[in-house]
């Protein structure tokens, strides 16, 4: 079968002929669909300091898939060939204290697809099927392959209540623009976004956010002034990765205020924890997806109306992945679809 693969320890990924994937006794066998590339396929693609210490090489590369079920294990009783499924992205143990108490996004031995094992940048990708996640029938594809993103997004914003809340998110990139749209869907008042990229801030408003600040140009300070917020912003939700838009939202939250972080900072970020202690603020670590609930929820969003496709601003044949990749690492796209079926 075709795949991308990391074939080499430098820059660069390759469209391969692999043997396709075995299929244990618990797995389903999946024919891929649509992928979509991650920032994480970009460090990877890059072989920057991370990618170098963490890929074994060669290895399959992608972990955001939609595709259908072509086989299944022995084992396996609850899936059958033509669902139209995803993958969560993080395979865990099932055997550590977290995982048998439920809790398996906490597992301590997650191994990652597309990372640590063979992933879905191929024609087939087999998987155990308790990774496995079925979609609504008639669900649109491209936005079906978002779904391990989406799930970080819908992750990091469900932390905390929304009803009526004024939502501060730092970084306009497709998990903060999409973070933008659960939001709005949850009943959040002010949904507020930070980014430096005007295009990026253009389209988290496509998806839902009620203003956008370039913080190049205007003070977060200014626009929550501007929107009557003196106390400040009720949860934060960090999706930049960088030290200064950090800093900035711990001076933009109300006393009280809680703070969800996705975005991974750089090692040498600082904040004033004087102003997390004298205010009292909540700051969250969020990894991943929680299994299943961030797929349960984010199934139901997207079948009462959510709409999150305003992120995608590439469709390609999965042939023309370089101009892809190009177009990832040019900071000009936001997802990027690879369509396996042409
Ligand atoms: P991205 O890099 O595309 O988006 C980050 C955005 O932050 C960019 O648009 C950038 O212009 C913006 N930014 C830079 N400086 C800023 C500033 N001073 N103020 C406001 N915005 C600023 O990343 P993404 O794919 O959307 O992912 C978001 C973050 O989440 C990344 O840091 C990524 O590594 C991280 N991530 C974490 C997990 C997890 O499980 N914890 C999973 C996926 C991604
Ligand atoms: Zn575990």
């Amino acid at each position: 079968m075709k795949a991308l693969v990391k074939k080499e320890a430098r820059e660069g990924i390759w469209l391969e002929d692999v043997p396709e994937p075995e299929l244990g006794i618990n797995d389903v066998l999946i024919k891929v669909k649509r992928t979509a590339i991650c920032g994480t396929d970009m460090h990877i693609y890059n072989w920057d300091a991370w990618a170098q210490k963490t890929i074994p090489v060669p290895m399959v590369v992608g972990h955001e898939f939609v595709g259908e079920i072509v086989d299944v294990g022995a084992n396996v009783n609850d899936f059958h060939p033509g669902q139209i499924v995803s993958g969560e992205g993080h395979v865990v143990c099932g055997r550590c204290r977290n995982c048998m108490a439920g809790r398996r996004h906490l597992c301590n031995q997650t191994s990652g697809i597309g990372v640590d094992r063979p992933g879905s940048f191929a024609e087939y990708v087999a998987l155990p099927m308790s990774n496995v996640w079925e979609h609504t029938p008639g669900i649109d594809l491209d936005v079906a392959a978002l779904f391990d993103p989406f799930g970080n997004a819908t992750h990091t914003a469900l932390q905390f209540d929304l009803l009526g809340e004024d939502v501060l998110i730092t970084g306009a990139g497709p998990i903060g623009a999409m973070a933008a749209a659960v939001c709005k869907h949850a009943g959040a008042r002010h949904v507020v976004i930070t980014d430096v990229i005007e295009s990026r801030l253009d389209r988290a408003r496509a998806l839902g956010a009620t203003r956008t600040v370039n913080v190049a140009q205007e003070s977060i300070a200014d626009v929550q002034r501007e929107l009557g917020m003196y106390e400040g912003f009720d949860v934060g939700l960090e999706m930049s990765g960088n030290a200064q838009a950090f800093n900035d939202m711990i001076d933009s939250m109300c006393h009280g205020g809680k703070i969800s972080i996705l975005g991974i900072p750089g090692e040498d970020t600082a904040i004033d924890w004087n102003k997390v202690i004298f205010n009292m603020l909540t700051l969250k670590g969020i990894y991943g997806r929680e299994m299943y609930e961030t797929w349960y929820k984010m199934s139901v969003m997207i079948d009462s109306g959510l709409d999150i496709s305003p992120v995608i601003t590439h469709r390609l044949p999965y042939s023309d992945f370089q101009h892809g990749f190009d177009v990832m690492n040019s900071g000009e796209a936001s997802k990027v679809i690879l369509n396996w079926e042409e």
